[in-house]
């Protein structure tokens, strides 16, 4: 494959843009080489500068649900744009896309929009501190909630309780205040509630960790925590900026039946604009500014441009049966990508749930961060290029779940596993 427009591009952005990129994991530092340049998206397939075509399993990183450039969705947005591109006063679009997300995620009894899913959870925090009046959050080792200073940070070494900043200029008497459990360790939670749980504002967590690759809640696990944050007074906060909508229509928390006191929203309500948005019970909802004290604002929420595109989007994915072909398909991939893996003699566990998937390098099941962790992550990297040469885009890293769209048809999804069967094979001959 001929990168040369990519890597001179490359070479221009890194003088300009830190890294080349607006954003780190684009950048390929985790597998080494260099991003190619998008020029195009259509349907399953991204279409780089110099000409060469790619499946896509990154989808923008969850939002293209139905595929790049659907016609619906297109269509949505060249409406809109003929009534202008931002109003900084109220429309219509923003009143139908609350009404949307509170019917098709019912314990969202409010919404309030924002415009990426780290503001959402920025929010989202702020709001269950001010709500509760206590300071202390919670979240889970290789959950990702975006770069909000309160989230970069880990598990101190001698006191669980008190985190310590994963970022220079995360403040330490801020993050003193995160504590970092590990996912899917039922005990773990239990003991920190009975030591701190009075001072808990909220339990923050991916129902289904899409940062750490792909990794679903052990049954019963959401259960114990919905039951931990009711006991001590914490609020549940499910980040669903991977698996809202996705893994359901209703979301994570419809497929696994259990009902979070907020919820936060991302770049897939948009279709590929730039939105997000935070939702739960009206009690807690009304003490946003301006109906409460708790303030929260931005010029460009509700932009009517990225209404417009994630109504389009929310109503195709409401169609019957949507959400259950695509994990059909999910699955099927994932039975190839094993059956590939075992051919070759490469051990490969998968995981998948709805349409979010993750491959590991290792023949255990993955149920845990260290576990995720553990796997052969070179193997992974080798397995990435061996794939990207043959036309098909992983995510750039080991560590990040896999998203499907409804235009993964089964050619796609056959094209995808002939690329892997020859992948594999390349990874075993090192
Ligand atoms: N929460 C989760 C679960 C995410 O995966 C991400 C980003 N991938 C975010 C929050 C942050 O969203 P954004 O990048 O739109 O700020």
């Amino acid at each position: 494959m001929n990168h040369a427009r990519s890597h001179a591009l490359f070479e221009r952005a890194r003088q300009l843009l830190p890294g080349g990129v607006n954003s780190p994991v684009r950048a390929f530092k985790s597998v080494g080489g260099e991003p190619f340049f998008v020029q195009r998206a259509d349907g399953p397939y991204l279409y780089d500068v110099d000409g060469n075509r790619y499946i896509d399993y990154v989808g923008s990183w969850g939002p293209m649900i139905v595929g790049h450039n659907h016609p619906a969705v297109r269509e949505a947005v060249q409406a809109a744009i003929a009534n202008g591109l931002s109003y900084g006063a109220p429309c219509e679009a923003e009143v139908e896309m609350a009404e949307t997300i509170t019917r098709l995620v019912p314990s969202c009894e409010m919404v309030r929009m924002v415009n990426s899913g780290t503001e959402a959870t920025l929010s989202a925090i702020r709001l269950a501190r001010g709500a509760t009046g206590r300071q202390r959050i919670v979240k889970f080792e290789g959950c990702y909630h975006g770069h909000g200073d309160s989230f970069l940070v880990k598990a101190g070494s001698g006191m669980l309780t008190l985190g310590v900043p994963t970022s220079p200029g995360v403040p330490a008497g801020l993050s003193e205040l995160t504590a970092t459990l590990s996912y899917n360790d039922f005990e773990g939670a239990t003991r920190l509630f009975e030591e701190i749980g009075g001072e808990i504002a909220a339990v923050i967590i991916e129902p289904v960790v899409g940062n750490a690759n792909c990794i679903p809640p052990r049954p019963g696990y959401l259960q114990h925590l919905r039951e931990l944050c009711t006991k001590h007074g914490a609020l549940l906060i499910f980040d669903e900026v991977m698996t809202g909508f996705r893994v359901a229509l209703g979301g994570a928390q419809a497929h696994y039946g259990i009902t979070p006191d907020l919820t936060t929203f991302g770049k897939i309500i948009g279709g590929g604009m730039p939105v997000g948005a935070y939702g739960g019970r009206r009690e807690l909802m009304e003490q946003i500014a301006p109906a409460g004290p708790i303030y929260q604002a931005g010029t460009l929420s509700g932009n009517p441009v990225a209404m417009a595109a994630g109504l389009a989007m929310l109503r195709l994915i409401q169609e019957p049966g949507f959400h259950e072909r695509l994990a059909a398909v999910t699955a099927r991939l994932c039975a190839g990508f094993e059956a590939a893996a075992r051919e070759a003699g490469v051990p490969l566990t998968t995981n998948h749930v709805g349409a979010m998937f993750g491959l590991f390098f290792t023949d255990r099941k993955v149920e845990t961060y260290a576990q995720a962790t553990a796997c052969d992550i070179a193997a992974f990297n080798r397995f990435f290029h061996a794939m990207l040469e043959r036309g098909v885009f992983l995510a750039p890293s080991a560590y990040e779940a896999g998203f499907v769209s409804s235009a993964h048809d089964e050619a796609v999804v056959e094209a995808t596993l002939e690329a892997a069967r020859a992948a594999f094979r390349s990874v075993a001959d090192g």
